[in-house]
């Protein structure tokens, strides 16, 4: 049975992979490179300069633990060269991935001529199944002189350091780029149109992360409508005009690569901002297409993607006929400086779902910038509900929250509960202790 799978990134890839070890023909679309965001565009790169903003800070910091050394110098284009380097090596991997998988390979825009059919290329595929995981493109909003501004894609594509950027957005890629920028050198400045920073995150988390980034150095402009931009890179909002900035960033989120691609020909229904609706088994309206990952609309993170698609070959190949994805207690991090490791309700959203909630948390300076002249703060919170104080939530900022997160994870959709995490015996002298200590 041949399964046609539209579009080709971390989303698409688990579904053909597995689907291909049970046996089935399929073929895989590609307008760009093979990957999709996550490894061209998204998590790979990103991470790559957040490791290098974090080598720029531990230079920084050296000297508190008694060591001479200074900044030598930096090369933005040999990070960017390797960094390019490393991508080209993991996407040219992936094509002996696919051949030995017998998985076919199509490069080309795929558009939808009906429910089994795809054309690419002018060339006509059928398939008896169809997946849909286009992922989705930065926004770039309709106002005057927008276009002085990159994107997340630009900032990839950036020859040189900028010495002072504007960044449009505090989403978790805005503040992703925000802290790997000043970390590196340039001056930042953050635009945000509400007044908190990662809106819908915990609110001790907007705080220290709020906290954090000001004393650094970066200057955040809430409450801002950008009104328009000028030919001279002025930045025109409703509090003033703001200036000098050799590099705009917007990372105002992200829209579903859905135009052109043929849903009306197939009958597939989007929702107004073009996102398609499926049910918990990734089924759209139309019995035999499925989708997944970003154009979902739900949770646009990789693993997210990834797992979904495993999940769906799972259950169409394998006979594991109640196999979904959980979208329930999903870990994620953003790779602030320091980062960010979230799970569950934040304390908000559990005073609004249960009648008893139970908050512990904790702030502090690591000891890890105990020697520093410029620290930051670590601050931990277990939210938790109920008679049994099952947790529901954990929100931590600072060093490690990134490595930390992914354990406790577990032990939360397990239904841990905060007798169970005080029952744990402490990893000491560490940050993650205080999670099994909190009082
Ligand atoms: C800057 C940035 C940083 C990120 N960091 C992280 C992170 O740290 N951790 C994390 O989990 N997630 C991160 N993400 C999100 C992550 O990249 C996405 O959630 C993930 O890539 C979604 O996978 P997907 O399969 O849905 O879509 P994509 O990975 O976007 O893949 C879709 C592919 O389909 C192709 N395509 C689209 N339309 C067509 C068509 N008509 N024909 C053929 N091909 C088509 C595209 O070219 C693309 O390659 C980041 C994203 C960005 C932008």
């Amino acid at each position: 049975m041949p399964l046609w799978n539209g579009r080709h990134g971390s989303g698409g890839l688990s579904v053909v992979e597995r689907a291909a070890k049970y046996g089935k023909k399929c073929a895989v679309i590609e307008v760009k490179t093979i990957g999709g965001t996550c490894v061209n565009v998204g998590c790979v790169p990103k991470k790559v300069m957040w490791f290098a903003a974090n080598t720029a800070t531990q230079i920084n910091n050296a000297k508190g633990f008694g060591f001479e050394v200074n900044m030598q110098g930096f090369s933005w284009q040999k990070l960017k060269t390797g960094r390019d380097n490393y991508i080209k090596s993991i996407t040219s991997w992936y094509d002996g991935y696919l051949e030995d998988l017998g998985i076919d390979y199509i490069h080309g825009f795929g558009k939808l001529l009906d429910k089994n059919t795809v054309s690419v290329n002018g060339k006509k595929y059928s398939a008896d199944h169809i997946v849909l995981s286009p992922g989705g493109k930065p926004n770039i909003p309709h106002i005057e002189g927008a276009e002085h501004g990159i994107t997340s894609d630009g900032f990839f594509e950036l020859e040189e350091l900028p010495k002072k950027v504007a960044i449009i957005g505090v989403g978790y890629i805005g503040i992703e780029l925000a802290g790997v920028l000043n970390a590196l050198g340039s001056k930042v400045d953050l635009f945000s149109r509400s007044d908190v920073l990662l809106k819908g995150f915990d609110s001790m988390i907007q705080e220290v992360l709020d906290k954090d980034y000001t004393a650094h150095g970066i200057t955040i402009h809430y409450g801002s409508q950008i009104k328009k931009i000028t030919n001279d890179k002025t930045i025109v909002t409703n509090k003033g005009e703001f200036y000098g900035f050799d590099t705009i960033i917007w990372a105002v989120g992200r829209d579903p690569m859905t135009q052109h691609i043929g849903l009306e020909n197939a009958g597939i229904k989007s929702n107004q901002r073009g996102f398609i609706p499926t049910n918990k088994f990734q089924m759209t309206n139309v019995n035999n297409i499925f989708a997944l990952g970003d154009v979902t609309g739900r949770i646009p993170l990789t693993p997210v993607a990834i797992a979904a698609g495993r999940k769906l070959s799972d259950r169409l190949y394998n006979n594991m006929t109640d196999k979904h994805l959980d979208y329930n207690n999903i870990c994620t991090v953003v790779f602030s400086h320091p980062p960010i490791g979230t799970i569950g309700l934040t304390e908000d959203e559990a005073n609004k779902e249960f009648n008893k909630v139970e908050i512990y948390k904790s702030e502090f300076t690591p000891m890890a910038d105990a020697l520093l002249n410029h620290k930051t703060t670590t601050a931990l919170k277990l939210v938790c509900a109920g008679n049994d104080e099952k947790v529901v939530g954990c929100h931590v900022i600072g060093h490690g929250a990134d490595e930390m997160l992914q354990g406790f994870a577990v032990a939360i959709k397990m239904g841990a509960t905060k007798k169970q995490f005080d029952d744990t015996i402490a990893i000491h002298p560490s940050s993650a202790e205080e999670l099994v200590t909190l009082r």
